[in-house]
């Protein structure tokens, strides 16, 4: 027996206990068994000896707590308090803001794939359903969204009273203050179907429900606050709106530079304590229109009146409108999606102590409340109205691309629009699966702030994507706009989605990884508690506790990352049908392959990786698409496993795949240190780079399923206004589907007889009498044929406008100065 056999049996041996993560005394057992056996079965006994004493140099240390302590754990503690990325406060309140749910596992290297498919499948109520079915149809009904964009700059007055008796605007509020009370999932599906037909609207409705006045009163309010506003704002006798961005603080927002100063001050007639304020801000959705201003300022109380401290920090504080000094109404113009949105500015305004939200108890807590409230609404509003306007893109887009013929054949034939439609399809899919998972999670209890900002960011970015791709494939159709066109105004509004609530660059950049890698992290975050404990003993404790742990985790993840890596994820544990499992298999290895990279850029490059954003957003983009994947799963669990929804689960999986290694290998490629990149390059990808993007065989059988009603399609469309009335053109068109594909025969019968000139009129009523006449079709196959023609001329028709319709109205009022062509007009 060669010498080698000793050492290959310890190496063999440590490699399967890493790989299932055994505890270090099951190793030793394991391997000085492993190496009596090869002893007794004839292998050099000086090999098994000096391969025995390998074991114990590596035991003895590890296992006896007196040699290790003090000898290993002291010394790399004094390490790690050195690289330790130093926290700033706001960091510190971000990552003790959010909990953790499926993602932690997704950054354990080993996901326990039943904590998320045990989980719920997330139902509506039927008093959610019933309001989904009655309130928000009937609003979408009466939505005409080229009036609210193009005519009036907003709402009508109508639908503003009907989405404030109906109490659109306290879905979050309890039912005991009068809200709706309703859960995040119907939240989603509310804020989804009236995106898929105007997204002025859908953000009309989101931002009450979404962090401000509302969110913060419940969570903060002292009770007389939550007594008198919350009734208000559920039934809409008060509109909020929230102001944090001012000109000088925008992604930076602890650095507001609007303040306030304790003093003395009148409020009704009496001599209070109370809040001087100063503030100039903009960008405030329903600024223009608030009675009630949520204001976010840096409190100062240089006379001591409420404590012995200057600086009090950010503080939160509720503006009645009618409030003097206050100042808004006009308004700024998001990209022709006129919703309330403007400047609000104040000086030296007076509000008493009471109105600081949650009272003097709270006050420097404002950021804190802030963050502990943001992921809720960010889980909810952005993803779905993404959501909303992809899935509507999708089922309108197939349905175009279907009745919509050039050269002899629908444009969906063609290979060229299928891979747009494949996109559009699979994008759908993950975005639509994205936003439900973050609002089940909230449902959970859960304050997703890692998953709040994947979806975010990820939903939005796919949705910009999907629209793109929407608009393409409509051609000149999804350019002149006007009352046909479906999409052009969701096209100029993705950039706004793509800028609020934390502009998709920083969130990739800085908090997706930034924060995941230290909240949902096994390891990372006890060990920096432990290191930062006042106890010496009880830090070399905790700490040593922590970190054998994580080297443990991060061995095994290397030895995972590569043993996968060895067998391209082909075999291994894992839950899913025959067509799922290699899909979680695959997860498997990515999740392994995180944690390794992850663990290496903490270690190597400490306080330094959060300045390395290319590496931390690349590292970022695994981590949101083993979420994305983990999401589309689910939801292919929860939809009973439906064979229909294959090919757009597969498209999507599989661009998410791609991502992944992209991804990876740009990370490794530009890792800080060449060498290390290498390394980790030889344990991720031992056969080098394997992952395609979706085949076009795949992408043929998605871009069909939007061309063909399905089932998957249908699912597709749930839950978007797809109600063929006269103001909703994408609904129209997906309505034709079935009688276009219906009159197929008969069309493709009728133009051969034109194309061999058996029919030579060239009016096409002429043509379809003379087609009769002769026997080509029958009376019934005419009125088909007429049909077909009227609902192809509805779907294909744009608009045409008299010059004074596209004027601005507003340039031409009487009060303005009337000079050059206002003065002419
Ligand atoms: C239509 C609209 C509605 C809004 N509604 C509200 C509201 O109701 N209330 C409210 O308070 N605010 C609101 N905002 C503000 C919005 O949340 C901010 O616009 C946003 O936070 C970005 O600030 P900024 O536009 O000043 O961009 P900047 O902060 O100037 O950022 C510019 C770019 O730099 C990037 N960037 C900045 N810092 C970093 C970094 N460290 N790493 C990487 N990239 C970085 C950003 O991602 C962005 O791409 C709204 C904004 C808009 C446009």
């Amino acid at each position: 027996m060669s010498v080698a056999v000793p050492f290959i049996a310890l190496l063999l041996t440590a490699a399967f206990a890493a790989y299932h993560r055994w505890r270090l005394p099951v190793w030793v057992a394991l391997a000085a068994t492993v190496l009596v056996a090869c002893w007794l079965l004839g292998a050099s006994a000086a090999a098994s000896a000096v391969a025995a004493a390998l074991l114990l140099l590596v035991a003895v240390p590890l296992l006896l707590p007196q040699v290790r302590k003090p000898y290993i754990t002291a010394p790399l503690l004094k390490f790690y308090t050195r690289i330790l990325p130093p926290l700033s406060a706001t960091e510190r309140t971000a990552l003790e803001s959010g909990t953790v749910g499926f993602e932690g596992e997704l950054f354990s290297g080993r996901p326990q794939w039943d904590k998320l498919l045990s989980q719920p499948r997330p139902e509506l109520t039927a008093e959610e359903q019933a309001f989904l079915d009655g309130p928000v149809e009937a609003l979408c009904r009466s939505i005409d969204d080229w009036e609210i964009t193009h005519v009036h700059a907003d709402l009508p007055p109508a639908m503003w009273e009907f989405l404030k008796s109906n109490r659109f605007f306290g879905m979050i509020i309890p039912k005991q203050y009068g809200g709706l009370g309703f859960s995040a999932l119907a939240h989603h599906k509310v804020i989804e179907k009236i995106s898929s037909i105007s997204t002025v609207v859908s953000s009309t409705v989101g931002v009450p429900n979404s962090l401000g006045p509302g969110e913060l009163l419940m969570h903060y309010g002292t009770s007389e606050q939550k007594d008198y506003y919350l009734p208000r704002l559920a039934d809409g006798r008060e509109v909020p709106c929230f102001a944090l961005t001012g000109p000088f603080a925008g992604s930076d927002a602890t650095s507001i530079p609007d303040y306030g100063i304790v003093c003395m001050g009148q409020w009704n007639g009496a001599s209070v304590v109370g809040v001087k304020l100063t503030f100039d801000k903009r960008y405030i959705t329903l600024a223009p229109v608030a009675t009630v201003i949520g204001l976010a300022f840096r409190l100062y109380d240089p006379e001591g009146l409420i404590g012995d401290v200057r600086d009090v920090g950010i503080t939160l504080a509720l503006l009645p409108r009618d409030t003097p000094g206050v100042e808004v109404g006009r308004r700024h113009f998001p990209l022709n999606s006129p919703f309330q949105n403007g400047p609000v500015e104040g000086r030296e305004v007076f509000v008493p102590l009471s109105q600081l939200i949650g009272g003097e108890d709270y006050v420097g807590q404002g950021w804190q409340m802030l963050v502990e409230c943001l992921s809720v609404g960010r889980a909810i509003t952005l993803p779905s109205t993404a959501s909303g306007g992809a899935r509507m893109a999708a089922v309108v887009t197939g349905a175009y691309a279907r009745i919509r013929k050039q050269f002899g054949l629908s444009i969906g034939r063609f290979e060229g629009v299928q891979e747009a439609l494949a996109r559009i399809a699979g994008k759908a899919y993950a975005i639509s699966a994205l936003a439900q998972a973050t609002a089940a999670a909230v449902d959970r209890g859960e304050k997703p702030a890692v998953p709040s900002a994947i979806a975010k960011y990820h939903c939005t970015e796919m949705g910009r994507e999907v629209v793109s791709d929407a608009m393409d494939v409509h051609g000149g159709k999804g350019i002149i706009l006007g009352p046909r066109n479906y999409l052009g105004r969701a096209w100029q509004a993705t950039p706004i989605s793509i800028t609020v609530e934390g502009a998709n660059i920083m969130t990739r950049s800085l908090m997706i990884f930034g924060q995941g890698a230290i909240l949902c992290h096994p390891w990372v975050l006890k060990e920096m508690k432990a290191a930062a404990l006042e106890d010496g003993a009880q830090r070399l404790d905790e700490f040593d506790r922590n970190l054998f742990g994580h080297i443990g985790f991060a061995i095994s993840n290397a030895v995972r990352s590569l043993w996968f890596g060895l067998t391209a994820a082909r075999i291994g544990k894992a839950p899913g049908d025959a067509y799922t499992r290699r899909y979680y298999r695959k997860l498997n290895r990515y999740s392994a392959v995180l944690a390794l990279c992850a663990d290496t850029s903490m270690l190597l490059l400490g306080g330094k990786l959060k300045f390395k954003e290319s590496l931390s957003g690349r590292l970022g983009d695994v981590l949101s698409h083993l979420y994305l994947a983990s999401a589309m799963l689910k939801r292919y669990e929860d939809e009973g496993r439906p064979a229909g929804d294959q090919p757009l689960l597969a498209w999507a999986f599989h661009d998410s795949i791609n991502r992944i290694e992209t991804a990876l290998s740009n990370a490794l490629r530009n890792f800080p240190i060449r060498p290390v990149g290498w390394l980790l390059w030889l344990l991720v990808f031992p056969w080098g780079r394997r992952a395609q993007a979706p085949s076009d065989r795949l992408g043929h059988k998605a871009a069909s399923l939007l061309m063909t009603p399905c089932d998957a399609r249908a699912r597709l469309a749930r839950g978007v206004f797809t109600t063929p009335t006269a103001n909703n053109p994408a609904g129209r068109v997906d309505s034709y589907l079935p009688r276009v594909i219906l009159a197929d025969p008969v069309e493709r019968k009728f133009l051969k007889a034109l194309k061999h000139s058996d029919i030579e009129a060239l009016d096409f009523g002429q043509q379809l009498d003379e087609g009769v006449r002769e026997g080509w079709i029958s009376a019934g196959e005419r009125a088909q044929l007429e049909e077909l023609r009227e609902m192809t001329l509805d779907a294909i028709s744009v608009d045409d406008f008299a010059g004074w319709e596209l004027r601005s109205a507003g340039y031409y009022r009487d009060e303005l100065p009337a000079t050059g062509e206002r003065a002419a007009a």
